[in-house]
């Protein structure tokens, strides 16, 4: 391990919701921010807000599932702010239906972003994580990926950042790099309001009877998951890798 690790973190998806929310609690955590979205937008905006409390952090337009793009948010990342050793693949979409209702567009597009993103990302950073001998990979997995009816393509994306969390760490271990994941369970963004919608129900009583299933009996924040990656970039968390946090106020979803 290098004396000192740069300190430089990049959150993907980090236009809004929990993905902002991790940009800011990390920025509070004295870390330089790349944060990256298929919203440039929003992840200029967030940037210009951590920089506006006194934080380092940058934001880039970008679709963590194309490889040249990738490559090129990282390299700006690393020559703006320094060697990226900490990643949170949190960037995702739904496409919900039923299985007989599902198109192949549906599949392939969650299966893009989530499993194909995060390889095209752990892949680009891993070379600085290893050079400065110390890293942190840290991928949204979700509750759903224990089974969730109209979610086919969406559990098993899921899942599959499990096996690839545990695969990361097994390889990477060596090199001072520890990957593990978080499964959230229901947290308030826009991704839950638009399954509100779709059903039918208002987001506040959606809400009310999401809580009511939850052992904590409340649903959870996006800060509630900004908590748990902090822990795990932490140094205290030095010997917890290949790991799968769930986060859903209770044992499961
Ligand atoms: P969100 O509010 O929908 O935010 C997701 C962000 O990812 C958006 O800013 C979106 O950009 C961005 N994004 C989508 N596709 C992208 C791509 N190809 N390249 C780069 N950025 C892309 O979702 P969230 O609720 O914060 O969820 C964050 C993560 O947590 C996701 O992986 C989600 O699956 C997981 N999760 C969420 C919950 C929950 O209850 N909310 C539960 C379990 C797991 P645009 O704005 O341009 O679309």
């Amino acid at each position: 391990m290098t004396d000192s690790p740069s300190r430089v973190a990049i959150v993907t998806g980090a236009g809004r919701g929990i993905g902002a929310a991790i940009a800011r609690r990390l920025a509070s955590d004295g870390f330089a921010v790349g944060l990256l979205d298929l919203d440039e937008a929003g992840a200029k905006a967030g940037a210009e807000a951590i920089a506006a409390d006194g934080g380092r952090a940058v934001g880039i337009g970008l679709d963590v599932s194309d490889a040249e793009q990738v490559d090129a948010a990282v390299k700006a990342v690393a020559e703006q702010l320094g060697a990226p050793t900490v990643l949170v693949n949190n960037a995702g979409i739904t496409r919900d239906n039923l299985l007989f209702k599902m198109s192949e567009g549906d599949w392939d597009s969650v299966m893009n972003v989530h499993l194909r993103g995060s390889f095209l990302m752990s892949r680009a950073t891993q070379q600085h994580m290893t050079e400065q001998g110390w890293g942190r990979i840290v991928n949204l997995s979700s509750v759903s990926a224990l089974g969730n009816r109209g979610q086919a393509n969406y559990s098993t994306a899921k899942a599959g950042l499990q096996g690839f969390t545990k695969t990361l760490a097994i390889e990477l271990g060596k090199f001072g790099v520890t990957v593990n994941a978080i499964a959230p369970g229901f947290i308030v963004t826009d991704m839950t309001a638009a399954t509100a919608e779709r059903v039918g129900v208002p987001f506040d009583e959606f809400q009310k009877a999401a809580a009511q299933e939850i052992p904590v009996r409340r649903v959870g924040q996006p800060s509630d998951i900004a908590g748990v990656v902090s822990f795990l970039v932490s140094e205290d968390a030095s010997f917890v890798s290949g790991q799968v946090i769930y986060v859903a106020g209770g044992p499961k979803a």
